[in-house]
């Protein structure tokens, strides 16, 4: 029988199979021989004191034989039944889960998404990256795959429905992820390795019968009393359905103004906003790793930052280590930056959104009033960070010191961003009750990682995106919106997610909640 082990080790033994099993047996009370085979079933980097590996290992011994690992397997689906199908407003990771769910169920659903999809997307990138033109309709957060297509890939979540996070992670590796993200503390894919995975999803729908329509932006749901009949497209073509479910993303903001035309309640939640902080990767790797930085073949160093000031928490938000800050604004005259990493994590840049946490009562006393008001914040702050870069999505940029200390730049530290930074006083830019608290917190963050206020680090502006500011009202037990019995309020657009695999769980959820309707 194999037996479980919890063991902290230094990078030197973690990166050396001999060595590893040398403290095994140690660990286990045998001889280094009597090791015959080791499995990782966890493993997690400690940086906190000294640099430690904390692994879970199963271990056989000498007379034991491992059986041969299994790895997951795309889902078999059962013949679909008849019936109108259900419309999935968007192709991002609630889009797609929901309608692998649903095709596991065998209901008819049919994913309707206003991208292209991700070989003609990529090329959309490439000319925003080189030129700093934004195609409104196909960019960082719109196209097949979603806003987790082109991002970091980091698949962590704060939920606790393990099972089901496992059937994620599952999924995922079953199209081509990597298995090993079965058993890092942190799992990352890559934007690089994404793209592959998401047309490996797709594949697996078209053998279910579920087609994704891509150039289909919906402008209007369909509506009869308390039901949706179909939604329809910017080129009038109406689709019947079933039931609708509204994954649209925390960017389509033209789905709020047809909600409410579909008598969908909206109500303002809480979002964050802030900057995009850079670093040199060498000085979070020496801050983290301390001497230890550049002896191991470590990852890329990473960091969690958060604290409160005055009521509000400012924090550190998808940290990317190895990483590139991109643009990820879905209009034309804003800039909006976010980051990504490839697999490898290998760019000299560390970069991380730090951001305030906003209540709905602060961005009323910004002069924002209504459930969208969030979203009016967001355009002012994107609009502004456009003219302050002078457009071609040149970002405004600071350093650090002089965003702390309020002072312009005359200069600028090297940027991954690609359109290109323009010095600019973005601690001006910024409404003071945000600025104030990101000023406070930047100085704390300076004490808790020494050498995180360093001159070399930039601010770049604005991280706005960070989740949606806006959620469509659903019901607790049905999931279904009260006033549309029949449309699903569903992933981070609607309130409900706030990362890819909290907006696939939210998929899932939605999926199971519709083939029960129609079990009934
Ligand atoms: C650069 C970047 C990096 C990120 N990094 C990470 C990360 O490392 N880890 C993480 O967990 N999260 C990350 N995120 C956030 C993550 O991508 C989102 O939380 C997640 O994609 C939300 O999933 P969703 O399905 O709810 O919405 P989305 O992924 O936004 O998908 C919505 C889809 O709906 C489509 N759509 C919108 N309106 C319409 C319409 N009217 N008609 C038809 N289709 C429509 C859009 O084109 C889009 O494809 C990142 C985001 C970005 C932009």
């Amino acid at each position: 029988m194999p037996r479980d082990l919890d063991l902290a080790v230094r990078p030197d033994v973690a990166l050396d199979e001999a060595a590893l099993r040398h403290a095994v047996s140690r660990a286990v009370g045998c001889g280094p021989d009597d090791v015959a085979h080791l499995r990782v079933l966890r493993r997690a980097l400690d940086a906190r004191r000294s640099v430690r590996f904390q692994l879970r290992l199963r271990v056989w011994l000498r007379g034991e034989t491992p059986a041969a690992e299994s790895l997951p397997t795309p889902p078999t689906f059962p013949t679909t039944r008849t019936g109108r199908p259900v419309v999935i407003v968007g192709g991002g990771p609630a889009g797609l889960f929901a309608a692998l769910r649903l095709a596991e169920h065998g209901v008819p659903a049919l994913v309707v998404e206003r991208g292209k999809e991700v070989q003609a997307r990529r090329r959309d990138l490439a000319v925003l990256n080189r030129q700093g033109t934004v195609d409104p309709e196909s960019n960082y957060c719109f196209g097949e795959g979603g806003a987790g297509t082109y991002s970091d890939g980091k698949l962590y979540t704060r939920s606790q429905k393990r099972g089901p996070v496992a059937a994620v992670l599952d999924c995922l590796v079953a199209h081509g992820a990597d298995p090993d993200i079965r058993v890092e503390a942190r799992p990352h894919v890559g934007s690089n390795r994404l793209p592959k995975i998401v047309t490996a999803l797709r594949e697996t729908l078209a053998r279910a019968g579920v087609e994704v329509v891509f150039g289909a932006r919906v402008t209007e749901l369909v509506v009869a009393g308390d039901r949706v009949e179909g939604v329809r497209c910017f080129d009038g073509r109406e689709v019947a359905a079933s039931a609708v479910v509204l994954a649209s993303g925390h960017s389509a903001r033209d789905v709020y103004g047809f909600a409410t035309r579909a008598g969908l309640g909206l109500e303002a939640k809480a979002f964050a906003v802030g900057v995009r902080v850079e670093h040199p990767q060498a000085i979070i790797d020496r801050i983290q790793y301390g001497a230890d930085a550049g002896r191991f073949p470590l990852p890329a160093a990473t960091y969690r930052l958060a604290t409160t000031v005055d009521e509000r928490g400012v924090f550190s938000f998808c940290m990317c280590p190895g990483g590139w800050i991109v643009p990820t604004t879905t209009e034309t005259e804003a800039v909006v930056v976010n980051g990504m990493s490839l697999a490898r994590r290998d760019s000299p840049f560390a970069n991380s959104g730090v951001v305030v946490g906003l209540e709905p009562a602060d961005v009323l006393a910004l002069g924002f009033p209504g459930p969208t008001g969030g979203v009016a914040l967001q355009s002012m702050l994107e609009r502004r960070a456009w003219e302050s870069g002078g457009g071609a999505q040149v970002a405004p940029a600071q350093r650090l010191t002089d965003f702390v200390a309020g002072r312009s730049s005359g200069d600028l530290s090297d940027c991954s961003y690609r359109p290109g930074v323009r010095p600019a006083r973005l601690d001006e830019a910024l409404p003071a009750f945000i600025a104030e608290r990101l000023r406070a917190g930047l100085r704390r963050f300076g004490r808790q990682l020494r050498g995180f206020d360093t001159r070399e680090a930039l601010v770049v502006g604005v991280e706005t995106r960070s989740s949606s500011p806006v959620r469509i009202v659903r019901d607790g037990g049905t999931l279904a919106a009260p006033a549309c019995r029949n449309v699903y309020p569903c992933g981070e657009g609607a309130g409900y997610a706030g990362g890819i695999v909290s907006a696939a769980l939210d998929g899932l959820a939605v999926a199971d909640a519709i083939a029960r309707v129609w079990d009934e």
